[in-house]
């Protein structure tokens, strides 16, 4: 069973970014983003929304093919910047270490 935490886009902030919430879901980001085919960084951010934190950890790899080209971040309606989030669950999947199983 998928375990949720609501407080977790609040907890995100320690790891430097506090917009998750802003994002409603439009699909601009993933649209745009040359990691399309893989629903980048939409569902990120959707993990984010509804603390799916254990969800993050087993998808951690897919962080790490960000490019970090900000396309997705320049043309978000919502400024919920979602280039930035992905480098701060990078830094949660970091400071949540389990060795190489999950990246
Ligand atoms: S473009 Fe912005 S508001 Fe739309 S899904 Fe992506 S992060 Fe959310
Ligand atoms: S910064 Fe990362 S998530 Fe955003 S569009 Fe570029 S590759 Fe996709």
């Amino acid at each position: 069973m998928a375990v949720v935490d609501p407080q977790f886009a609040e907890k995100l902030e320690h790891f430097g970014v506090d917009t998750a919430m802003e994002c409603f879901n439009c699909g601009t980001c993933a649209a745009i983003c040359p990691l399309i085919y893989e629903h980048f960084p939409r569902k990120m951010i959707r993990y984010t929304q509804i603390g799916a934190g254990e969800r993050i950890l087993e998808s951690a790899d897919e962080l790490w093919r960000c490019l970090h080209c900000g396309m997705c971040s320049h043309t978000c309606p919502r400024e919920a910047d979602p280039g930035e989030i992905i480098l701060a669950l990078r830094r949660f999947v970091i400071a949540n270490w389990r060795g190489t199983a999950h990246v």
